[in-house]
């Protein structure tokens, strides 16, 4: 029987394998068993971002981690427990050997080797992004500055971007890659030390400067505006800046208006879905690089049923890898159906979810015509319930604006993002909204 510290450090070792080495010590490393009762466990985690970040992103993973190791465990939870974190951030900070360029992983650490250009899979979704990123490594400060892809959770933004700085590093070129948390976590630390110069100081001597998922960014308004210096410095120094988020600047609400018209000054590439022969190919290059093989039965078969997360394409491989390991002998495609059933029912869940199946309990829930959301007008009583329509569209099935957009009367993609941008923003402050997108969506997933 493992002691909840084991099996959590046990979980730590798995994850540690999927995910880069900078997420890994941003997000996961000191995060610890706070409570396990019940067949319950609460995790301790040091923000919200680290929460928001567990539950979106590796709440599934962990599950089935857990599930792996023990059975025995129904509910995961995680709570913000910011004091037992702080001593650790402050012990580093004070550290006499710390110095702010400590607190910047040295240039070898920080990038995950294994993300390149070479095993990156080029397809219809990615083309321009693709394009782009080997664009700015061949002519750095130039042609696209910045840089801004964005798109949906585990398409390949992170694996693109730390491609550029694996290219970048070939080239003996200097480069700064960072999480947008860790970088404003730092900046904030600088700013409170009075270190802040010495913080500049050392991004302008990069000559690529790489922030992962700049949508955090959003609504910290202190933070915003030191981030917009340090971006015109560098950017008026020609030096490479290259962002990611998971929605275009429009749609990042609270994102000031001059650091939105500042990202949009530049390139912006999207990511989207791959298609089946993509998500084919990239599961081959992950199976080859891993040392594995199996049928092609079970390859098409992950790649027919997992269509929206190359991050979870990928964490299935692992699974069935790993029960390869246990069972000592080769897998048949009927044993690969059985392991994965859980995370195939889910996709098939999400699956089922479709634009006009939003458009129809949208307009169930508010008790209008389907035409009434297409139409031209301006009642509030419309707009609302449309605007709701265009958020999920893009929010639970990742459509695309411009998509979205056509969909709800072919109206201009500008009004998509808009309106993703306005029903975010207002989720934060208006109570009875964030219930009624509950509502809707208990209805959407369980019809
Ligand atoms: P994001 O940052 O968009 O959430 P990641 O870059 O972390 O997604 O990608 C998730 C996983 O999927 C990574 O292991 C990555 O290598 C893989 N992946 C995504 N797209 C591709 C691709 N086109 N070719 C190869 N691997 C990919
Ligand atoms: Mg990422």
């Amino acid at each position: 029987m493992l002691t909840p510290d084991q099996l959590w450090q046990a979980v730590l070792g798995e994850l540690e394998l999927t995910v880069s080495k900078a997420h890994f010590v941003t997000w996961l490393k000191n995060t610890f068993i706070l409570e396990s009762a019940d067949k319950r466990i609460v995790v301790a985690v040091p923000h919200t971002f680290a929460k928001e970040w567990l539950e979106t992103k590796f709440h599934k993973t962990i599950s089935l981690i857990i599930q792996n190791v023990t059975g025995d465990i129904k509910e995961i939870k995680y709570v913000i427990q910011p004091d037992q974190f702080k001593k650790q951030a402050l012990d580093s900070v004070n550290k006499p050997t710390s110095t702010v360029s400590d607190i910047v992983a040295p240039q070898d650490t920080n990038i995950n080797r294994s993300y390149t250009f070479d095993n990156f899979i080029v397809g219809g979704n990615n083309e321009l992004a693709h394009a782009a990123a080997q664009a700015v490594v061949s002519n750095p400060g130039s042609a696209y500055n910045p840089l801004f892809i964005y798109g949906g959770v585990g398409l390949g933004k992170t694996h693109l971007l730390q491609a550029i700085g694996n290219e970048a590093i070939k080239q003996n070129k200097s480069i700064r890659y960072v999480p947008s948390e860790t970088f404003l976590d730092e900046m904030v630390s600088s700013l409170k030390y009075h270190k802040i110069d010495d913080f500049k100081q050392k991004y302008r001597q990069t000559d690529f400067f790489i922030i992962d998922d700049i949508q955090f960014i959003s609504g910290k308004e202190k933070t915003q505006e030191e981030f917009f210096h340090i971006f015109n410095t560098l950017y008026s120094a020609n030096k490479q800046i290259v962002l990611s988020s998971d929605r275009p600047p429009r749609a990042i609400a609270t994102l000031e208006e001059r650091l939105k018209s500042r990202f949009e000054g530049g390139m912006i590439a999207d990511i989207s879905f791959p298609d089946f022969e993509t998500r084919l190919a990239i599961i081959k290059t992950k199976m080859e690089q891993k040392g594995h093989s199996f049928s092609d039965d079970i390859l098409s078969f992950l790649a027919d049923n997992i269509q929206n997360n190359i991050r979870e394409l990928e964490g299935a491989l692992n699974s069935l890898i790993a029960n390869t390991l246990l069972r000592n002998k080769e897998i048949t495609i009927e044993d690969a159906k059985d392991i994965l059933k859980n995370i195939i029912n889910n996709n098939v869940k999400q699956q089922s979810v479709t634009p006009k199946k939003i458009v129809n309990i949208i307009v169930e829930f508010f008790d209008i015509d389907v035409k009434d959301l297409t139409t031209r007008s301006r009642k509030k009583e419309l707009v609302l319930p449309r605007q709701i329509a265009m958020y999920l569209m893009r929010k639970e099935i990742n459509y695309s604006f411009p998509a979205i957009g056509e969909i709800l009367g072919g109206r201009d993609h500008t009004t998509a993002i808009h309106a993703f941008g306005k029903i975010e923003n207002e989720l934060e402050k208006n109570e009875g909204l964030r219930r009624d997108i509950v509502l809707i969506k208990e209805r959407l997933y369980n019809q």
